[in-house]
């Protein structure tokens, strides 16, 4: 047994349907799973509905939103917020338009770098999902241009990649302040890659954090003593997941692999029936 609290599906960027998503979960023993892809909750009927079909797993609903700050990006997972309400799924939806032009710069840049792959092709990979750089990289290995995902993040669309193209996006506190609107949980996600971490941490507490993610995909031991303790000093909630986005990336962790207790869907859900009854 164990929780998966951090999982995409072809909603955005990942492989499976969120219906294969569940299933797949199920199968390989996870008691609590989450949904979180990027910036929608489109995929949460079809895994709700998947999940009737499993007694022994518990759907988490939840999102994943990135968020800016200086050097890189905090992303920040948000669990159990009001997922009808329609301010919020306007806000989302905004944020999946900026992917939109965002990703048509991405192209553009590559087309100038000598390494062309089609918007139509990039637009039909996505499908239905929010277009992120993953649909751009599997653009650019099936032209032949590189032989993996990963070098075509290394090669070109990384953070610091001659094609990447930003955009504008909130403050990690903003995020963490959306989440809390809307009833919801806040909860930095991978926190090893979140440059300026500690220096941050004060402010994100103090912004509404609720957690932050320690047993999170292949993290060694170490780097997880670190996080639990620093959970510990600010209080925060000590959760964790795959950050699954697929079969057929050989280096990441599998689905209900991260070794994510199965009390950390158990706190989660805790934590927010005390934050709601605390709000009357
Ligand atoms: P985007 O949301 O469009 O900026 O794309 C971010 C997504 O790209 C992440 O959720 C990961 O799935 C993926 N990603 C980011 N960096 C890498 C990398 N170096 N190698 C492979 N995938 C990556
Ligand atoms: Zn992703
Ligand atoms: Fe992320
Ligand atoms: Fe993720």
């Amino acid at each position: 047994m164990t929780s998966d609290l951090h999982t995409h599906s072809t909603i955005s960027d990942g492989i499976l349907t969120p219906r294969e998503l569940v299933n797949q979960a199920a199968a390989a023993g996870v008691t609590y799973l989450s949904l979180t892809d990027h910036d929608s909750t489109d995929g949460l009927p079809e895994a709700q509905a998947a999940a009737a079909d499993h007694p022994g797993l518990t759907l988490i609903p939840g999102i994943e939103i990135s968020t800016d700050v200086a050097e890189g990006e905090a992303h920040i997972l948000g669990y159990l917020f009001d997922v009808e309400n329609a301010e919020l799924q306007a806000t989302l939806e905004s944020f999946r338009d900026d992917r939109v032009g965002r990703a048509r710069r991405m192209v553009q840049n590559l087309e100038r770098l000598g390494v062309p792959v089609t918007w139509e092709r990039v637009v039909e990979i996505a499908g239905q999902g929010a277009i992120g750089r993953p649909h751009i990289a599997q653009a650019l290995m099936e032209a032949g241009h590189v032989p993996s995902i990963r070098e075509a993040f290394d090669r070109y669309i990384g953070n610091f990649g001659p094609a990447y193209a930003g955009r504008r996006k909130m403050a990690p506190e903003e995020a963490i302040r959306l989440i809390r609107q809307y009833g919801g949980l806040p909860v930095l996600a991978h926190p090893d890659e979140t440059p300026g971490l500690e220096a941050m941490l004060p402010a994100l507490a103090g912004a509404g954090l609720a957690g932050m993610e320690v047993d999170y995909g292949l993290y060694p031991a170490e780097l997880r003593a670190r996080f639990r303790a620093l959970a510990d000093q600010y209080g925060l909630l000590a959760l964790g997941g795959s950050d699954y986005h697929g079969p057929g990336r050989a280096a990441d962790c599998p689905l209900g692999g991260s070794q994510t207790p199965p009390e950390a869907g158990e706190r989660l859900l805790a934590a927010h029936q005390d934050a709601a009854r605390s709000l009357g």
